[in-house]
């Protein structure tokens, strides 16, 4: 992997965007020393504030003076990278981790150069197959349990889990699934976690919303909230406000309800359970998980799942993907406009109350001074 002096556009010509996040935009690039034949994602992290390109390797560069906005998306650049960089040593090549290849920096901001995965979002995959059985969905979890083991014993914790950040490499149907966007990881005893939650608190572990110790087994959590969601199509805590949600994950208050579990083995449900334990020392490691009966295959079933779990899985997912491109939006555009945006989306009753709070949280990190008087508008 190169250390970060190089150009890009001496090394990739860059094509279409493949996505946007909170704080980054992700596009294709063709390698130009490859002659055209290798394609690769490139998600570029633009930096807020002045900007000088770091030195390779570990560390915080923090350049831009007195500027506290600069000072946190600093420290969100550097930990992704500190991450990726420790995936690159310690867990990659692995086939449900994405892997990276390179770092190019300029005045843009630092460019990932990242395997390119084209397969699509778990999701989105799952929603659009013909067949889909308990088996398929036990398929995922092995291949997501396969990727957390890895990072688990590299001592990486991905604090972020949820199916956004799963993609399938490739459009085969035996393609592999990646987990991928390292920003708000963690390597444990090592680094200091980057505070930040975008989007929903879903897949939260009770320990992060009580901001208790973060260990590999929050990630475990996150997937038993993947778990539920593959097997049910809606979500294990839905409550009308984010603090009787948060209440309910605390205290893991969720339950099977007859009506869509009742066709659901009981192998499926007893392991959900288990990783929806609220002690976090109850919960398996991921090496156990791959251990389990209905994760082997042996005890999920081949049937096909009813037609009303797919189609709710369907709304949920495309319900998610709206909210999720509105708030990107908000975050990526220029300041005159993202107050602009911001206003029409806070008036949308699709957005979740905790959506909207995590949303004021990150708009008042990315606020210049300027933009305060704005800020102030809309907190009204
Ligand atoms: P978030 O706001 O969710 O933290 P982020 O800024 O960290 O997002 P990513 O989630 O890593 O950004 O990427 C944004 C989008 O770009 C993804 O949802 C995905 O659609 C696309 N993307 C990211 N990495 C790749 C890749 N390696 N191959 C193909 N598409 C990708």
């Amino acid at each position: 992997m190169g250390q970060g002096t190089k150009r890009l556009d001496d090394e990739y010509e860059v094509t279409d965007v493949l996505g946007r996040g909170g704080f980054s935009v992700v596009r294709r690039g063709i390698r130009k020393s490859s002659g055209g034949k290798i394609q690769v994602a490139i998600k570029t992290l633009r930096r807020i504030g002045p900007w000088q390109p770091s030195p390779g390797g570990r560390g915080r560069s923090v350049t831009a003076p007195n500027s506290r906005q600069a000072l946190v998306s600093d420290a969100l650049l550097t930990n992704e990278l500190l991450v990726m960089r420790k995936i690159v040593e310690d867990v990659s090549p692995h086939p449900n981790v994405i892997h990276l290849y390179d770092v190019c920096e300029d005045s843009n901001g630092v460019h990932l150069i990242l395997e390119l995965c084209s397969g699509g979002e778990l999701f989105d995959r799952i929603v659009a197959q013909e067949r889909y059985s308990e088996a398929g969905a036990a398929a995922v979890v092995r291949q997501i349990a396969e990727g957390l083991n890895s990072l688990h014993k590299a001592k990486i914790i991905h604090r972020d889990l949820k199916p956004e950040n799963c993609l399938f490499l490739d459009k085969d149907e035996n393609s592999p699934l990646k987990i991928m966007d390292f920003g708000l990881s963690s390597v444990e005893d090592f680094t200091d976690s980057v505070v930040g939650l975008f989007g929903s608190i879903d897949y939260v572990s009770p320990e992060a919303l009580s901001q208790d110790k973060i260990t590999p087994k929050s990630d475990i959590w996150s997937l038993g909230v993947i778990l539920y969601i593959l097997l049910s199509g809606y979500p294990p805590f839905i409550a009308q406000s984010t603090r009787q949600k948060q209440q309910m994950i605390m205290q893991g208050y969720f339950s099977f309800h007859e009506k869509t579990w009742k066709s659901i083995s009981s192998s499926a449900k007893q392991l959900i359970s288990s990783l929806l334990t609220v002690d976090p020392q109850l919960r398996p490691t991921a090496a156990q998980v791959l251990q389990h009966p209905w994760v082997t295959g042996d005890l999920a079933k081949e049937e096909q799942m009813d037609a009303e779990i797919v189609s709710r899985l369907q709304s949920f997912n495309a319900r998610r993907k709206f909210r999720a491109a509105a708030m990107a939006s908000v975050l990526s555009t220029s300041f005159s406009l993202r107050t602009k945006k911001l206003k029409n989306l806070v008036g949308s009753y699709d957005l979740k109350p905790e959506e909207l709070e995590n949303l004021r949280i990150h708009f008042k990190r990315i606020c210049t001074n300027g933009e305060n008087a704005t800020l102030s508008q809309f907190e009204e």
